[in-house]
């Protein structure tokens, strides 16, 4: 049987794309990809033909039985997203799936994840954090979400898109308080590089204060409550939103 690669890709920066990652593309049958336009263009940057096949939210399920036949038959085949690592909040983990129980080998070329390079350079705990990936876009629903996590100790992770990120900061300060510190990370590894750190109420002016600041790519890290005031406040307000739920 073939081996299924799964091959991380840059998040902004071409230069980004491993040696390894590149051999593997090249060696490879075909390539499966989220945007098979996207992924084109980043194999032409490299001189690197190959058929393309599109995996993407809407048709994997149905796809990955016949990816899995082609890999069952002897192709190898890599995996890769628009940017980054696949599966991490991108498709591919049916195929991934779908793939480890039909006993094909599955190997990894690592590579670029936002959410790693965010919290390389954020400056906050990171032995251990809670990646949330894309917060509900309804309003309430986010608010709902945010308010399970204001007790969490951990370094708390999103990803969050431009025309969203005003908004969310402002629940974010609703729902965590204004003092909380954030690093809000942007176009990382890009030209339009910015990491600003500071409380959820300095972000948040940030990025009302100046429209460039709303542009982009985001990724943003809370960090989680102390064992402090404030952490027991939150986990007072945790509390007492767990038995509102059960109130009439
Ligand atoms: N699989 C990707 C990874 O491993 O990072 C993430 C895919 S997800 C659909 C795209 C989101 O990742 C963006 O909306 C943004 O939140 C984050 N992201 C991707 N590239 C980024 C960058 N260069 N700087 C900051 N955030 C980025």
């Amino acid at each position: 049987a073939g081996t299924l690669h799964v091959v991380a890709t840059p998040i902004g920066n071409l230069a980004d794309l491993s040696p390894r990652a590149q051999d593997t593309l090249r060696t490879v049958a075909a390539i499966c990809a989220e945007d098979t336009r996207h992924t084109r263009h980043l194999l032409a940057h490299f001189g690197i033909e190959k058929p393309l096949l599109a995996l993407h939210e809407h048709n994997e399920a149905e796809v990955a039985g016949r990816l899995v036949a082609r890999l069952a038959a002897g192709e190898s085949l890599a995996l890769v997203s628009d940017a980054g690592t696949p599966l991490v909040s991108d498709p591919g983990f049916r195929l991934v799936r779908a793939a480890r129980e039909a006993g094909i080998r599955v190997s990894p070329v690592p590579g670029p994840s936002a959410i790693i390079a965010a919290l390389s350079v954020a400056g906050l705990p990171s032995d251990r954090f809670a990646f949330e990936g894309f917060l509900p876009a309804k309003a309430g629903a986010r608010r709902e979400r945010l308010a399970a996590l204001v007790g969490e100790t951990r370094t708390l992770a999103f990803y969050e898109s431009s025309h969203r990120i005003a908004e969310s900061l402002a629940d974010f300060r609703t729902v965590f308080g204004d003092a909380r510190r954030a690093v809000l990370a942007r176009e990382l590894t890009k030209l339009f590089e910015t990491v600003l750190d500071g409380t959820l109420a300095d972000l948040h002016a940030a990025v009302e204060a100046d429209a460039n600041q709303r542009k982009g790519e985001f990724v943003l890290l809370v960090e989680g409550v102390g064992d402090d005031a404030e952490a027991r406040v939150a986990q007072g307000k945790l509390l007492y939103a767990k038995l509102a739920a059960h109130l009439p």
